[in-house]
């Protein structure tokens, strides 16, 4: 009997884990309701069942079209396309009855964050409820989902899905990150063996590089919430504020043997700007998905590993947008099945699990509507009444296009802003008209506003699931002031533009134009391109009585080969694409450098690879790529590190080396790199390419070495001990030796750095071999611990040294973070057309 018992057990055993890789539609559905047959199912569409096969982007476009054409439940609108030309789709799903006054329902909601919202009642209102899924395309259980989840929306029938859209408008968003979750479907079904294999040595579960984790420039979007620098994430942040909704979950994977996790995360990591009661109503609305994981058997946790702190991922955004933000994370199958610490972890568990928490989210945002809703009009009220009466301002008076990009970033974050009425001056600093705004603080979000501007340095916690500072006018090296008088204020912005430059006046004689400007590095590489030649003065000059700063360029007239009016046309051109301004001058003799002195040197036209491919970090590389692609118009070569030795290398004037992951160079590459340096190369590296430079002897110097030694920790501390000494990512000063070519076209004499290794240069002896160094007290703003804050002081961030004919460049931390670090993108731009001369 006993061994009868054991048998049937594993029949059973077996029979599930077969039926687990090829279930059908009921495999996920709740069976307290009905369905209409009028709806079709995602097999009736894309040809395969829900799990068996990992969805496409354009299968999944395919059925949620068709399901908007067939329920009167749902509508779908296009907002966009990602780079790849992938649309950015939107189904809104409610009840018909909702949707015939769904511009009303939302101007309502809206009323909610507006002032005199305590006139509206809640009694009726529905709650609005935004459903992500996949903003990482590898971790696709969400997606995939995504197709039962909507088919349960348009086909259940019955009182609980009617009250349920009665009193819910659902943004519901199928695919946040549409290029990378094609990427990685055809990665996973290209692999998938009809006899599904979970070794999890098989290549199905080992995505080639980059995976499909990112967008098309290979950066992390659930970072880009708050500077909103890609197109998905506009789509996304425009819908945010077109409703702003009381939940938003976001729906990711993580380590295969892990199980479920939902929010809340760690209490002591959630940002002091969050108001309590938002934990308090994540912890509630918690119980919902513990209760219905309970039911179908399903593992989960929370409270650990993740936290709420930066307001740039999705799952933290809306807690200081009045919303409450979750995260879920479900242990990840990579492909259709894998061996794990909790047994086979099949393709269809994982987005069972996703499809019960999108569920569970919807129920408890009927059983909490109210309470969600007055949480929100609270919340905007006290946000208005804490908001004071002052004003920030922030610009550059050399520097247009960088202000113009801040201001863009408030504008798509609805935050209100102003002209100044006349230039002034505060704290040293001129802010003049067209280069500068000014932010009132009393406004709706005064605190996304105080999220972006603070300089925090004080924590509960001493560990960060990301970055611990990201304040925005440091970012962007903007000077700033967050206490000026109101009365400062012009004309309200509302329709930005970037601001154009008058046409350079004619002249026989030479043009020039400052290197201030964010995208004089555009207009320099058009002009190049162009084949015209130009110098770059190594000092300031005085010329007609104007003062020009070091590294001013100079475009010569004569022997040209576009000359006279034709070469005047061509740099208005050049101005009205990039903000620049050029001056036509009548005379080379100056005060200060003469126009025909060696003073000027020529610049030559870069030919740029970079280094791409295994070994390399991804998004440190992505991010190099799309700023020379989509910033500066600039070609860059991606050399593939495993063709590194076929590659001829003699036609490149600078190789990027970017942060990498182990080696990414061997040693035969090493010598034929080493080779190209010595025969007048410019060789740049970021991060932990240091190291490498160091001990291959491309470039001399000392990084620090730190004595980490654990006292009075206890083995279960280890893990917070080594923590507390990881630089995440904080904002710390550096000041500039301004006649240095990195430091051309910055006009103060100190930089914000952002900073996320441990990487400390020791400075070098000649005080004009350290042209950037860290002060002796450089915390802005984030945290660090005291160890490392005491060895950080004095050291460098960069270093140069020559090599033969060549040059090497060093960087120990990344400069283009994550495309909203506009104030130092420059610093690379100078090590491009400037290397030669450092
Ligand atoms: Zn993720």
């Amino acid at each position: 009997m006993k061994k009868l018992l054991l048998l049937s057990f594993l029949c059973i055993t077996i029979t599930s884990v077969a039926q687990d890789y090829n279930v059908d539609l009921d495999y996920y559905l709740p069976t307290d309701v009905t369905y209409n047959k009028n709806i079709p199912t995602p097999k009736s569409i894309i040809g395969h069942e829900v799990g068996e096969w990992h969805v496409t982007h354009d299968k999944l476009v395919y059925y949620m079209t068709a399901l908007a054409e067939a329920s009167d439940r749902i509508t779908l609108e296009n907002r966009g396309t990602t780079f790849e030309g992938r649309p950015l789709v939107l189904l809104t799903i409610t009840s018909p009855a909702n949707h015939s006054t769904i511009e009303t329902i939302r101007k309502n909601h809206i009323g909610l964050t507006e002032s005199g919202s305590n006139a509206l009642t809640t009694e009726n209102m529905p709650i609005v409820v935004y459903q992500g899924f996949s903003i990482h395309g590898n971790e696709a259980s969400g997606s995939n989902a995504s197709l039962a989840a909507a088919y349960y929306l348009a086909a259940a029938q019955g009182p609980k899905i009617d009250e349920l859209l009665k009193n819910t408008i659902i943004l519901f968003d199928p695919s946040l990150n549409p290029d990378g979750l094609q990427r990685f479907s055809y990665w996973a079904n290209m692999h998938k063996s009809e006899n599904i294999n979970p070794d999890p040595y098989d290549r199905e579960y080992d995505e080639v590089w980059p995976g499909g984790r990112t967008n098309h420039y290979w950066f992390d979007m659930n970072r880009d919430w708050l500077p909103v620098q890609l197109p998905e994430s506009r789509a996304r942040i425009t819908t945010f504020h077109n409703w702003y909704p009381n939940i938003l979950t976001d729906h990711h994977e993580m380590g295969t043997n892990s199980s479920f996790f939902f929010q809340p995360g760690i209490p002591s990591r959630t940002n002091p700007l969050t108001p309590k009661l938002n934990q308090e109503l994540t912890g509630k609305i918690g119980n919902y998905h513990a209760k219905a994981l309970d039911k179908i058997g399903s593992f989960y946790y929370t409270e650990e590993n993740f936290d709420d702190f930066y307001y740039g991922k999705g799952s933290t955004f809306p807690d200081i947008n009045g919303g409450i933000g979750i995260l879920f994370e479900q242990a990840s199958s990579r492909g259709h099945g894998q061996e794990s610490d909790n047994g086979i972890l099949t393709f269809p568990f994982t987005v069972r699990n996703q499809f019960t928490a999108a569920l569970s989210t919807l129920e408890a945002a009927v059983g909490m509507r109210k309470e969600i809703l007055d949480y929100q009009r609270t919340f905007y009220n006290e946000a208005r009444s804490e908001g004071g009466s002052g004003a920030i301002v922030f610009g550059d008076e050399k520097d247009a296009g960088k202000t113009y990009e801040l201001a863009q970033i408030l504008q798509r974050q609805k935050i209100k802003f102003h002209e100044v009425k006349n230039d002034f001056t505060k704290d040293g600093k001129n802010y003049k008209k067209g280069f500068s705004y000014i932010i009132p603080k009393n406004q709706k979000q005064s605190r996304l506003i105080k999220a972006m501007f603070e300089k925090r340095t004080t924590f509960q916690d001493s560990l960060f699931y990301d970055i611990s500072a990201w304040t925005f006018p440091l970012a962007f090296n903007l000077d700033y002031s967050e206490d000026v008088a109101l009365s400062q204020a012009g004309e309200e912005v509302t329709d930005l533009q970037m601001k154009i430059q008058n046409a350079p006046n004619t002249s026989n004689y030479a043009y020039v134009m400052e290197w201030h400007e964010y995208y004089s590095p555009k207009a320099l590489n058009l002009i190049l391109k162009e084949g015209l030649r130009a110098k770059v003065g190594m000092s300031p000059f005085t010329l007609e009585n104007v003062t020009y700063d070091y590294g001013t360029v100079m475009i010569p007239v004569q022997n040209q080969k576009l000359q006279g009016a034709a070469l005047n046309k061509f740099l208005t051109e050049v101005s009205k694409e990039t903000g620049v301004k050029f001056t036509g001058v009548q005379t080379g003799l100056t005060k200060g450098i003469d126009l025909g002195s060696g003073q000027f040197r020529a610049i030559e036209m870069p030919k740029v690879g970079l280094l791409v491919g295994e070994g390399i970090n991804p998004s440190d590389a992505g991010e190099i790529w799309h700023l020379f692609d989509t910033r500066y118009d600039m070609l860059i070569t991606k050399l593939d590190t495993k063709n590194f030795g076929r590659m001829d290398l003699s036609k490149y004037t600078d190789i990027i080396l970017p942060a990498t992951w182990g080696s990414a160079l061997d040693k035969d590459d090493t010598e034929k790199l080493k080779d190209w340096v010595r025969t007048g190369g410019t060789l740049i590296g970021f991060r932990n390419a240091g190291r490498y430079l160091e001990s291959n002897e491309l470039l001399k110097m000392k990084f620090k070495k730190k004595q980490d030694t654990a006292k009075a920790i206890t083995f279960e501390q280890r893990g917070d001990y080594f923590g507390a000494q990881v630089i995440g990512g904080a904002i710390f000063e550096a000041k500039l030796d301004r006649s240095h070519p990195i430091a051309f076209g910055y006009k103060n004499s100190t930089l914000p750095m952002f900073r996320n290794t441990t990487l400390f240069v020791e400075a070098d002896e000649n005080s004009y071999n350290n042209p950037i160094q860290y002060t002796a007290s450089p915390l802005l703003a984030g945290y660090i611990s005291k160890p490392n804050l005491e060895e950080l002081k004095n050291t460098v961030p960069f270093k140069t040294g020559g090599l033969g004919r060549g040059q090497v460049i060093y960087f120990t931390d990344n400069t283009n973070f994550r495309a909203f670090w506009y104030g130092t993108n420059k610093l690379l731009m100078n090590a491009i057309f400037f290397g030669d001369e450092m």
